[in-house]
């Protein structure tokens, strides 16, 4: 199976429109199987081990059939990243037309924050505000700052505010409910995600299909955790994005927008996922073999994706995968 993926690998750097997470392109990784097309994407700065399930992700698209639909049309929310001026903001929430909800990033200076949110609230004031702190508060901050935001209006949930299982079991029993809380990292980077128990500690989980394991990994730990979920990408290309997509379509209840229209934050994609009332529709895909022409990344840097593969595939990919019974 390795060879398989290795033989039909393609590296590809993707410009992004704005930048995120520190970067100013993602670099995604494709490969064609038996069942499609797959993307395995971790971030450069991961090592083999936080590699696996992302790997693992993408030899369940390139070999499985996902489990039944429910619903076709996914609806997703908008997401800021940490810009500040109000023509800026106005620009990026324009990408998204007709969603409900938008997902800003906080955790800088708190004045920037709020400036941030003030302005999504006077150019969509019909918007629901959720706000992804990345665990950079301390429980104290969180409280003070989740204060502040509350005096400026609602918030339909706070994401990862602080770091650890203890300071957010602390701030859950402080908030008491008032607001919500969705763990993201917690779930995502624990060393076993299926057994920690999160259990008064967050009232939402994110899925996010690549970093999780693959669609019947995240479906398992939906059941297991028993809260509502929020299906998320990780900045993947649009055939990620769409893996993501048909992870939402089988889920029973999908009680908010997820947050896979991503794909608007970078300048050129893989194939064209559009948002068309606040929905993005699943249909099959129709690769874009321009841009991938375009933006293959180096020789040496596919050399340097290839060594990594092989090295996820022995750090626990293949045990996975041969435990999954997964043949191609
Ligand atoms: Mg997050």
């Amino acid at each position: 199976m390795l060879d398989s993926i290795l033989e039909s690998l393609q590296v590809i750097s993707l410009p992004t429109r704005t930048n995120f997470r520190s970067v100013t392109s993602r670099e995604v990784a494709i490969f064609e199987g038996p069942a499609g097309w797959a993307e395995s994407s971790p971030f450069l700065e991961y090592d083999a081990k936080e590699c696996v399930p992302w790997l693992v992700s993408a030899i369940e698209a390139a070999t499985q059939t996902p489990p039944p639909m429910q619903r076709k049309l996914i609806p997703v929310n908008a997401t800021l990243p940490a810009v500040n001026g109000y023509e800026r903001i106005e620009e990026i929430l324009s990408w998204y037309p007709g969603c409900q909800s938008v997902k800003i990033k906080v955790g800088g200076e708190l004045s920037d924050d709020l400036k941030r949110i003030s302005d999504v609230r006077s150019i969509a004031p019909q918007m629901k505000i959720r706000i992804d702190v990345n665990g950079s508060w301390s429980v104290d901050q969180a409280l003070r700052a989740i204060e502040d935001i509350y005096q400026t209006g609602a918030i339909e949930y706070v994401e990862q505010p602080c770091e650890t299982l203890e300071q957010l079991r602390q701030l859950h029993e402080k908030l008491n409910g008032r607001v919500l809380i969705a763990g993201d990292e917690i779930l995502r980077k624990s060393a076993s995600p299926m057994t920690v128990d999160l259990r008064d500690v967050v009232d939402i989980v994110m899925l996010k299909v690549a970093p999780l394991g693959g669609i019947s990994r995240s479906i398992q730990l939906a059941k297991k955790h028993g809260v509502p979920v929020v299906v998320s990408s990780a900045l993947e290309s649009a055939i990620g994005i769409t893996y993501g997509l048909k992870l939402a379509a089988t889920l029973e209840k999908l009680p908010y927008a997820c947050g896979l229209a991503t794909g608007n934050l970078l300048s050129a994609d893989v194939a064209h996922l559009p948002v068309i009332d606040g929905c993005i529709e699943i249909a099959p895909m129709e690769l874009d073999h321009g841009v991938i022409a375009k933006n293959r990344v180096s020789p040496e840097q596919l050399v340097f994706w290839k060594e990594r593969i092989r090295n996820t595939w022995v750090s626990g990919a293949q045990d996975w995968v041969l435990q999954e019974g997964w043949i191609w």
